[in-house]
């Protein structure tokens, strides 16, 4: 043995590492299982093995009323009013046994293993020989996750993430899967047209998983049209959106969705990289930042991409920093698209305003103090303050106003306002990157403002919030 160190590519093979649980998906249609036991813990693994079609008896000298009800309710479940007995195990698939104590625990998992039955034991690790795990239901898809005891919450956790990318759909296409297997094994395809075959079929269902498949799907797949058809022959589609004000997690779960189909993501400067993370990992990304008045890339390059990767019949995400459908110009990509013929659709955001409430703590409408609430920009086309609102509204004093794009011109916004009767005293407060992890506020009054702007210099983005609604609550 010499101890010259080994170049990674003169390693051996790499194998697998130590794997805490082995994940079997067990066939349980027509045998028999075993649970002792009347708690409702027993009574949700009832329901739960009834469900894979197994017999299930249950022995309770005092079933509980949810074992009762389930028993009533679903005929493969029995209960039979007494303790479990030895001879009750042989023959059964498994086993499973709330016990009240660590002798019967024993008692049972020693009957089990006589029988060869494999058995668990509930909220008793060290007598199981098998676990449940947190389980993601699309059947015939299931998934199931364990941390082997380690931590149930960050297992739910990862259920609920996992559950976000399986919509209900999926299981609508597994199912097709499995009903026009036997039409494609009698094609008698060769291996590489099979694989293609199953292919065409799965982008389909993953680009369609919120519609039934249909017969007209199944045709056009088995007449191999679908192969002349593939993706990169055909038109793609556009989704602009909502990328929310910046934290991830306001995203909805269509957008996270969405991102993780997309074979292509453009997003501007105001979209987090958490939030551009979340898209599939094989998306490309393409940055398109278009901040305040240095713009990287023009509105006009910006829709002429998206025309020309949807022709490549890409499946585009357009991220858009907060709703799509404010002050955005989302009408001018929709409108190009849309007369191209591209199918678009519009996956609505948190607005910067709703995020900017909420960092605040206060309504964007009270009662008798603001029934009305509007949305300026206060940037117009040239970059300055626009001419063209409409001053008697804004200056109402029962009014909520969210001014975007407003720290530039502020100061002539704010003197405009007290000029068409907005008292000075109306509070006005500013929030400068909402939701992200250097957010900040600065409460103040239509008149003082414009000074904590001039002095503070914000980065932004920041939107600022002018109304009585924003009183400091006494
Ligand atoms: N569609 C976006 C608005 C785009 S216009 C939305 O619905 O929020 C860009 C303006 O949005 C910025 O100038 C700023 O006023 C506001 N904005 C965007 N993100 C913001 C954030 N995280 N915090 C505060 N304001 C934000």
């Amino acid at each position: 043995m010499t101890d010259t160190p080994r170049r990674p590519d003169e390693r051996k093979s790499p194998r697998l590492r130590e794997l805490a649980t082995l994940p079997v998906f067990f066939k349980l249609a027509g045998r028999r299982v075993v649970l002792a036991g009347g708690s409702e813990g027993i009574a949700w693994k009832a329901e739960l093995i009834s469900a894979a079609g197994a017999q299930v008896d249950v022995f309770a000298p005092h079933p509980s009323g949810v074992l009762v009800a389930l028993a009533a309710d679903v005929a493969n479940v029995t209960i039979h009013p007494r303790t479990w007995e030895a001879s009750d195990l042989p023959g059964a698939a498994l086993a499973i046994g709330d016990a009240g104590d660590e002798p019967e625990a024993l008692a049972f998992r020693g009957a089990a293993k006589a029988a060869g039955v494999p058995v668990n034991v509930v909220d008793a690790p060290a007598f199981c020989d098998f676990q449940f795990g947190s389980i993601v239901e699309r059947s015939p898809v299931v998934v199931a996750i364990s941390t082997d005891g380690a931590a149930p919450v960050f297992g739910q956790e990862l259920r609920t993430r996992i559950e976000t990318l399986m919509p209900d759909g999926m299981r609508h296409w597994a199912r097709a899967a499995k009903l026009w297997r036997p039409a494609v094994q009698a094609l008698k395809l060769g291996f590489r047209e099979r694989r293609a075959f199953w292919e065409t079929f799965t982008k389909l269902a993953f680009a369609n998983l919120e519609r039934q498949p249909t017969d007209a799907d199944r045709a056009d797949l088995l007449a191999g049209l679908s192969f002349d058809r593939a993706p990169d022959k055909k038109l793609g589609s556009v989704a602009l959106v909502g990328a929310g004000p910046g934290d991830p997690e306001l995203l909805t779960l269509k957008a996270v969705r969405v991102l993780q189909s997309a074979d292509v993501v453009l997003f501007d400067d105001l979209v987090s990289p958490q939030t551009v993370n979340l898209a599939r990992r094989e998306a490309t990304r393409i940055t398109v930042g278009k901040r305040g008045y240095k713009p990287s890339c023009t509105q006009e390059e910006i829709t002429s991409m998206l025309l020309s990767l949807a022709r490549e019949g890409k499946r585009v995400v357009r991220l858009k920093g907060g709703d799509p459908m404010i002050f955005g110009r989302a009408n001018e990509e929709l409108s190009e698209l849309r007369a191209a013929g591209i199918a678009v659709e519009v996956v609505p955001g948190v607005t910067s305003a709703s995020a900017a409430a909420a960092s605040v703590g206060q309504s964007l409408t009270e009662r008798d103090v603001a029934r009305r609430l509007q949305f300026i920009t206060a940037h117009a086309r040239d970059g300055k303050l626009p001419t063209d609102l409409d001053w008697r509204a804004l200056a109402d004093p029962r009014a909520t106003t969210v001014v975007y794009m407003g720290l530039g011109t502020f100061p002539l916004l704010a003197a405009r306002l007290m000029a068409e009767g907005l008292p000075g005293s109306t509070p006005a407060v500013m929030v400068e990157r909402a939701t992200w992890a250097d957010e900040k506020q600065t409460r103040s009054t239509l008149a003082d403002l414009s000074a904590s702007i001039a002095s503070e210099r914000p980065r932004g983005p920041a939107v600022i919030l002018i109304g009585e609604a924003f009183a400091r609550s006494t």
